[in-house]
């Protein structure tokens, strides 16, 4: 049974210092999801707030999810179990692995099963679960990186959190947030909790061609928010610009960032500063949304 989960402390808000914002007149803050507890980390967290509420209600054993050998998403469901003591399945991408993140799962005690490339091709069929429903009766099942209406809703508090700590910052006001979209449902919930306040901007860590519009469209329509390219020619692709700014930025801000989707989103965001996209006076938040346990996987 899952009992309490919901006293995490808040993510910090703090401000970031770099030459090309000050260039330009804009200024920016940083929501540091990645601070939020030392093992659960970042958006995923907030994507399962939701998944948690409802297998508490339905008095589930534990909560079943899957992902890859370097998952975020596993690894926050894991920690999470661990932490507030519920029971956790993983079901893993490909064949049985040695990474980091694995060797963390297993640590947090999640029960793992690998379902090789071609049973994790499955994971979108009608009947997928119900050989793990059969073998995990009443668990409840979240869907691949927490996706869908259900992560969306958990993310509005990502918002909150950040308007809460304004005036401690000396804002009175933002304009907007800036994040890295990966299935794009993390900017789909806080467009929800902005309700048309202030716009999202998401920076894609996949090409734009690869179905994130057309998601977060079905889960908020077309209005409050902007999509950019920021892939830099594919998810996963890591190049040496990339490498040089995420280190200036570790450098001058005390900031970790992960070449994926964070490294990635604020590279984004320096390009659209530089090219005048945002008035003088335009305060952002850029979302810092965790990740970094990944990072391992890239040494
Ligand atoms: C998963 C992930 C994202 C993308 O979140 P979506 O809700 O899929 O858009 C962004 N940043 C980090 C660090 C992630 O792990």
């Amino acid at each position: 049974m899952i009992g309490r989960f919901d006293d995490l402390p808040l993510a910090p808000l703090q401000p970031l210092p770099f030459d090309w914002l000050r260039r330009h007149g804009v200024e920016l803050a940083v929501l540091r999801l990645d601070l939020i507890d030392p093992l659960i980390s970042g958006n995923k967290w907030f994507k399962l707030l939701e998944h948690l509420r409802v297998a508490q209600a339905q008095g589930a054993p534990g909560v079943i999810s899957l992902g890859g050998a370097h998952s975020n998403h596993l690894h926050a469901l894991a920690s999470a179990g661990k932490r507030f003591g519920f029971a956790t399945v993983g079901l893993l991408r490909g064949h049985a692995q040695d990474t980091p993140t694995v060797r963390d799962l297993q640590a947090f005690g999640m029960q793992l099963h690998w379902l090789g490339y071609g049973g994790y091709r499955e994971r979108h069929q009608p009947g997928f679960w119900q050989p793990w429903q059969a073998l995990y009766p009443g668990w409840h099942c979240v869907a691949e990186g927490g996706g869908g209406p259900l992560g969306a809703k958990g993310c509005g508090l990502i918002v909150e959190q950040a308007q809460a700590q304004l005036a401690a910052l000396g804002w009175a006001e933002y304009h907007g947030w800036w994040l890295a979209a990966g299935t794009g449902t993390t900017l789909a919930g806080m467009v929800l909790a902005e309700a048309g306040r202030h716009e999202v901007h998401g920076a894609l860590a996949v090409p734009l061609d690869h179905g994130v519009p057309e998601a977060v469209q079905a889960l908020v329509g077309t209005a409050g928010y902007h999509l950019h390219e920021a892939c830099r020619g594919g998810f996963g692709k890591v190049d040496d610009e990339l490498l040089a700014f995420m280190a200036e930025c570790e450098a001058q801000a005390a900031m970790p960032l992960e070449p994926l989707y964070t490294a990635k989103a604020l590279l984004a965001l320096r390009r659209e500063v530089e090219a005048g996209a945002f008035g003088p006076g335009t305060r952002l938040i850029f979302l810092h949304s965790g990740g970094l346990q990944g990072r391992r996987g890239f040494a």
